[in-house]
């Protein structure tokens, strides 16, 4: 015979397990979400944005009521801070959907791999969209700036130096700067896979894909383009 204090024990023991069991799946939920499935998700939302379709999903208090125990991102995108391209507008998604790192000309410094990398391992997203822009102010500086002379502060001289190294041999000629942008795009992609171990092994696994994307001032529209130069180079 169980006595009652034995009883009662099991019942806290159990009710213990499926707390925690709950949380741990809601904590990698997204993991659930594959890397192609995420990719429609924000051609598909950036499709309803660039065509006047927007449905703001996702912004309510239910879904802020929602978010209160945890985060599950189905996406990271390392942007520009640019005003004109926020990922949530753009790819019509709603709170706790994107795990955005923006800074100017969507440089790789250590603390945008290190978030990169806590929202990989600790978030469970599964797809890195490196995203560039249409007359990108940081890649139109790199290019417009004489050897030697400052960009106005030894921290812009390094943001201004690390996109230079990806924009070698391009010009200023397309007022949009489609060419140089996409070159900042692919360096970014390529020095993430050399330098991050933690996310090169998930990609080789095929657990992680990394994506990468222009987005067009006029348009609204993102185009995407191959990934899988960026994993061979990391080799
Ligand atoms: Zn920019």
């Amino acid at each position: 015979m169980e006595t009652v204090t034995l009883r009662a024990a099991r019942l806290v023991l159990t009710i213990a397990c499926l707390v925690m069991g709950s949380v741990r799946a809601s904590d990698h939920a997204s993991s659930a979400i594959s890397p192609d499935e995420a990719l429609r998700r924000l051609e598909a939302g950036n499709e309803r944005f660039a065509s006047g379709k927007t449905e703001h999903p996702a912004q309510d208090a239910h879904r802020r009521q929602e978010l209160i125990s945890g985060q599950s991102p189905f996406a990271i995108v390392l942007g520009c801070s640019d005003s004109r391209v926020p990922p949530e507008i753009v790819f019509d998604q709603g709170l706790g959907e994107i795990f955005d790192v923006r800074v100017a000309g969507n440089v790789l410094d250590p603390a945008t791999l290190a978030s990169l990398e806590y929202a990989v391992d600790h978030l469970g997203s599964r797809l890195i969209l490196i995203l560039g822009h249409e007359k990108c102010g940081a890649v139109q500086a790199a290019l417009s700036l004489s050897k030697g002379a400052s960009a106005g502060s030894p921290d812009l001289d390094s943001l201004v130096h690390s996109i230079q190294l990806n924009v070698r041999g391009d010009h200023l000629d397309d007022p949009l700067l489609r060419q140089p942008v996409r070159h900042q795009v692919d360096g970014v992609a390529q020095d993430l896979l050399k330098r991050s171990n933690l996310i090169r092994k998930k990609v080789d696994a095929g657990e992680v894909r990394v994506v990468r994307g222009i987005y067009a001032l006029s348009s609204g529209r993102v185009a995407f383009w191959d990934d899988s130069l960026a994993s061979s180079d990391s080799r």
